[in-house]
């Protein structure tokens, strides 16, 4: 969540991390270890982990998260090709990024429409691809939708709706170039100046945090051709897939936990087993709102419902 912050020069890589200190989990008396759960045993209350060693529980919380979809398009491969959700992510769409660098987003959704904002203040040059009828399909109205097309449309963004990326292709000649951009200013840097450029944005972000490559040559020559289902093709340095994400309940299968897309869950956000709880985006729980069982990948909903009483 912290990435688009990191992109724009608001945090550096130390202010993505959750901890605020190298103590602050021993302090809290919780044990950490740095391994993944493989499988869980609802009926024995056991997780297993991936070095082998298997931990009992009296009560277990689910909070595995989720990871992007991976929509199945032919050149998803390509390596100017990923989606914004590791710091690994972060530092190659940093370096890819620069100024004038020409960007195509896939999805314009919540987590799209922020990642896009951190893309726009960096000074590319952007065109996003959104499948459904308006942007933020999900959570907004037609209306609204179509309001904050006109707007991103306005502050120089190219915005396709009711269109699908159909192929990603490597161009067939690629040539790396310097960067068009002048030099960076001490004050602020290119993220200010397009900011202002771009009229977003009250005032100038914070100055890029010192480890950021913000005079890197841009990579130029529009590596990749994308084809769209309106029958354009689209020239793009770095495409970034925002299509969504999948609740992580994998290890889940045959624990005796039932899930559907996520965990599901009463409006207690207890599952099936009593005492096996979850919560955040791998939780899909009862909502007393639609009196339906929805996911809900958004950090307020997860640190809501990290609190409820258990
Ligand atoms: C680029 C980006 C920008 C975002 N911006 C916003 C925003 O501005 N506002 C907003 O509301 N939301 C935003 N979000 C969404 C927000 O980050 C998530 O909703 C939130 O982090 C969910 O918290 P969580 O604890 O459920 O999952 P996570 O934060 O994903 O934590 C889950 C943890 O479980 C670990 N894990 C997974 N599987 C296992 C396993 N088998 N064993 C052990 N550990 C495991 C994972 O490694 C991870 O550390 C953004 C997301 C992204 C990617």
């Amino acid at each position: 969540m912290a990435i688009p912050y990191l992109l724009i020069g608001k945090v550096g890589e130390d202010g993505t991390y959750l901890r605020r200190d190298a103590d602050q989990f021993r302090k809290l008396n919780v044990t950490v270890l740095r391994q993944r759960a493989t499988h869980v045993d609802a009926a024995r209350r056991t997780v297993t982990l991936d070095n082998g060693s298997i931990l009992g529980f009296d009560k277990l919380l689910i909070a595995t998260g989720s990871k992007p979809v991976r929509p199945p398009i032919p050149g998803m491969d390509l390596p100017g090709v990923q989606p914004c959700w590791t710091l690994e992510n972060a530092r190659h769409i940093a370096e890819l990024a620069q100024p004038g660098a020409k960007v195509l987003q896939m999805g314009a959704g919540f987590i799209g429409c922020i990642i896009m904002e951190a893309l726009a203040l960096r000074g590319v040059e952007l065109t996003v691809v959104e499948m459904g009828d308006r942007m933020v399909p999900r959570m907004m109205g037609p209306a609204a939708g179509n309001m904050i097309k006109a707007w991103c449309e306005k502050k120089g963004v190219r915005v396709f709706t009711g269109t699908r990326v159909e192929a990603i292709e490597a161009a067939k000649s690629t040539v790396a170039s310097p960067s068009a951009a002048a030099p960076a200013s001490a004050e602020g840097g290119f993220i200010a100046r397009a900011a202002a450029m771009l009229g977003l944005g009250g005032k100038s972000p914070a100055p890029p945090a010192p480890d950021w490559r913000e005079t890197a040559p841009a990579p130029r020559g529009s590596a990749m051709s994308v084809r769209l289902s309106n029958g354009q093709t689209v020239e793009a340095d770095l495409v970034i897939s925002a299509t969504g994400v999948k609740p992580n309940v994998a290890f889940l299968k045959d624990s005796g936990i039932e899930c559907g897309q996520g965990v599901l869950a009463d409006e207690r956000l207890q599952t099936n087993v009593p005492g096996i709880y979850t919560a955040g985006d791998c939780a899909e729980a009862f909502d007393l709102a639609t009196k339906t069982r929805v996911i809900s990948a958004i950090q307020p909903n997860a640190a809501d419902q990290a609190t409820w009483p258990r």
